[in-house]
């Protein structure tokens, strides 16, 4: 990958790209400043137990605010990070700030049993450190395993499916959540997929949103075998509480949506917990 994105940098004279290629090369400069100027922040979408809307984890989601263009989405500077080795430092800010986070809600709501969701880069995934990384991480912030679920698509996961498989067994085994994001966009074949230990399945949105008729059969049945695959399933994107219901009867017990909740900032998380939980013991 990185060798690709190496190989479009030296390509300067393909005059209709030209303007396209300074700018990325610009914003790959400004991002590989980014982390150590402190322009780069997660903030966290709640995903809730569809059941009684209570909270149960949260997915961290990156920011990039640029000094000059003002936010830019992670749909525009992570793939930018991917082809180059800014996606290193990257990650790692975001596995650890994720997770300091994690254990600041802990300390300050009395141990509430929550988790974070992390993006993982197929990038970290095929690096060789990525497991003693996090395993690192854990011990020095005495963070549970379980506290912290790192989620990957399928094609991440199928660029190098060997790799993947010895990594993901690994993170499984110290006991980390895996969840399988974006489903209903790629090839989507559950079956193919216990090849791999995820414990969870994030159904996409356009799977969930999806208008024909077909919806509600291939939502049931996706939910229903990843059910008997023991696996949870959380359904992006959900646009009414009739559609969240609905999901619910089908056996979808999460859900991550504008509806239940935006991505926030770590003052609005805690906020929203203390007001969810008020009988928590606050240290
Ligand atoms: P994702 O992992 O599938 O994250 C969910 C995206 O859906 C987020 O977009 C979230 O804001 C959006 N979303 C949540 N609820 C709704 C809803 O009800 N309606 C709609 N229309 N959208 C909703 P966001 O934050 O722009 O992130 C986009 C993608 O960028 C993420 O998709 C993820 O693949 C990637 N990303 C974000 N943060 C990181 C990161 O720290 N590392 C890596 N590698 N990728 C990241
Ligand atoms: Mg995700
Ligand atoms: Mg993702
Ligand atoms: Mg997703």
């Amino acid at each position: 990958r990185a060798k690709r994105a190496g190989g479009n940098r030296v390509e300067p004279f393909q005059p209709a790209f030209r303007s396209f290629g300074t700018d990325r090369l610009q914003l790959e400069t400004d991002l590989r400043r980014a982390v150590e100027r402190k322009e780069l922040s997660l903030v966290y979408q709640p995903i809730v137990r569809l059941e009684d809307a209570e909270v149960a984890g949260f997915e961290a989601l990156m920011r990039w605010e640029h000094p000059k263009r003002g936010n830019i989405p992670p749909s525009e500077f992570i793939p930018i990070a991917e082809a180059s080795d800014i996606i290193g430092p990257l990650g790692m800010f975001a596995l650890e700030q994720a997770t300091n986070d994690l254990m600041a809600w802990q300390r300050q709501t009395g141990d509430l049993p929550l988790f974070v969701s992390i993006n993982l880069s197929s990038v970290q995934l095929l690096n060789n450190e990525l497991y003693d990384d996090v395993r690192a991480l854990l011990a020095k912030t005495h963070c549970e395993p379980n506290r912290i679920k790192l989620e990957l698509t399928e094609s991440q996961v199928m660029e190098n499916p060997e790799q993947a498989r010895l990594v993901l067994g690994k993170l499984r085994e110290a006991g980390i959540g895996l969840a399988l994001d974006d489903f209903g966009t790629g090839y989507s074949s559950l079956s193919y997929l216990t090849r791999f230990p995820f414990d969870t399945i994030k159904l996409d949105k356009a799977m969930v949103r999806d208008e024909s008729d077909k919806k509600a059969v291939l939502l049931r049945s996706v939910i229903s075998m990843a059910r008997e695959l023991n696996m949870r399933v959380v359904a992006e994107g959900i646009e009414s509480e009739e559609d969240a219901l609905e999901l619910a009867k089908m056996g979808c017990a999460y859900g991550q949506s504008f509806i239940f909740g935006p991505p926030m900032g770590t003052d609005s998380v805690l906020r929203l917990l203390k007001e969810r939980f008020p009988l928590t013991k606050r240290a």
